[in-house]
């Protein structure tokens, strides 16, 4: 379906009339982000708030790819969410999506209940003209990273943790790529949502940044003078900042100087301990689930529920969480193993 929001509906001439005046938009620029497909992975709060931002501004087509339900836990900052999904267990994607219709019908969003890994990538990211961080990890970033920089394609990289913001614009062929500033995962310096928390505002401050990056680049390309070559880092509790230059790739960098795309290539991940939570997620394999027939086998085993996108499942202590394609998201353990052999017991092995 194409997008619907020409210009020259003039329903849509008003929706948009206070950006269109704004000069480094303009008419034609408005075009431009009508005719736009951005993918934005992760819609926890950063993703939340960069994928409602571009949807209001008219960016024609949004894929939002996430493999997470909405909790109430995320409410305070995951700004497409209400009570309603979360009561629900609502995927985020789905729940982004209609929050989206909502307020701006007339374009597209593509809403994919996915993990992002290296089997799937091409598949969920093909096509994008710009792709957006919204993820809260490290792998799923360099495996963005080099498929931006394998494929040329933009992207923008950004996250909050505590009240510490950073976002950096990843523009292969010309600036740095994440590899060149952080080569290996910062591992022992890297704080979660569960040890630091959150504020709300630092997401919101990091997506605004980010979202009017994205904007300068759809309208002008990625030679806009405009558009920022620096990592840039906000404290907006202590009111401290930090800019470091990315206006060049670092000579040697694994990523965009030795072609080495070694997380591209990786065999995905089997399991992963999502961030701050007390939970693992499992997809071994592709594994249709009938929900109707799996509530059915389940009944005896503890209480279940399903809707059209999850299936809930509660043994004490643990609490399942089951999507269509046979992935998993166990809570109440961290202990893959645990998690492993319960879905073995009650899935399938
Ligand atoms: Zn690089």
């Amino acid at each position: 379906m194409k997008p619907d929001n020409q210009l020259n509906d003039p329903w849509d001439s008003e929706r948009y009339s206070r950006q269109v005046l704004f000069r480094g938009i303009g008419a034609a620029g408005q075009q431009k982000l009508a005719d736009a497909r951005v993918a934005v992975v992760g819609c926890g709060a950063t993703g939340s708030a960069l994928a409602g931002l571009l949807a209001r501004a008219g960016v024609g087509t949004l894929r939002i790819i996430d493999r997470d339900y909405v909790e109430p836990s995320n409410l305070q900052r995951q700004s497409l969410f209400d009570e309603a999904d979360a009561a629900d267990s609502l995927p985020k994607a789905i729940a982004a999506a209609r929050k989206i219709a909502g307020f701006n019908s007339k374009i597209v969003v593509e809403a994919r209940v996915d993990d992002l890994v290296p089997s799937n990538i091409e598949s969920l990211l093909a096509g994008s003209d710009l792709i957006l961080d919204g993820t809260d990890n490290f792998e799923t970033r360099y495996l963005i990273n080099d498929y931006a920089v394998n494929g040329s394609l933009p992207w923008i990289y950004s996250a909050a943790v505590g009240s510490y913001a950073v976002t950096l614009n990843v523009l292969p062929g010309q600036t740095a790529c994440l590899a060149c500033i952080f080569p290996d995962s910062p591992r022992g310096m890297v704080e979660t949502c569960e040890t630091s928390g959150i504020l709300n505002s630092a997401v919101n401050l990091v997506a605004s940044i980010a979202a009017t990056e994205a904007m300068k680049f759809l309208v002008g390309g990625a030679q806009t003078a405009a558009l920022r070559r620096s990592l840039m880092s906000f404290d907006v509790w202590a009111n401290e900042q930090a800019e470091i230059s990315a206006a060049k790739p670092r000579p040697g960098c694994r990523a965009c100087g030795q072609r080495d795309f070694i997380h591209l290539a990786g065999e995905g991940r089997p399991h992963i301990t999502l961030c701050g939570r007390n939970s693992v997620q499992i997809h071994e394999r592709q594994r249709p689930i009938d929900f109707a027939e799996m509530d059915r086998r389940l009944q005896p085993h503890g209480a279940v529920r399903h809707n059209d996108f999850v299936l809930k499942f509660w043994r004490e202590p643990y609490e399942m969480t089951l999507f269509p394609d046979g992935r998993a998201i166990i809570k109440g353990t961290s202990d893959t193993a645990v998690a492993r052999s319960l879905y073995a017991r009650f899935v399938g092995s």
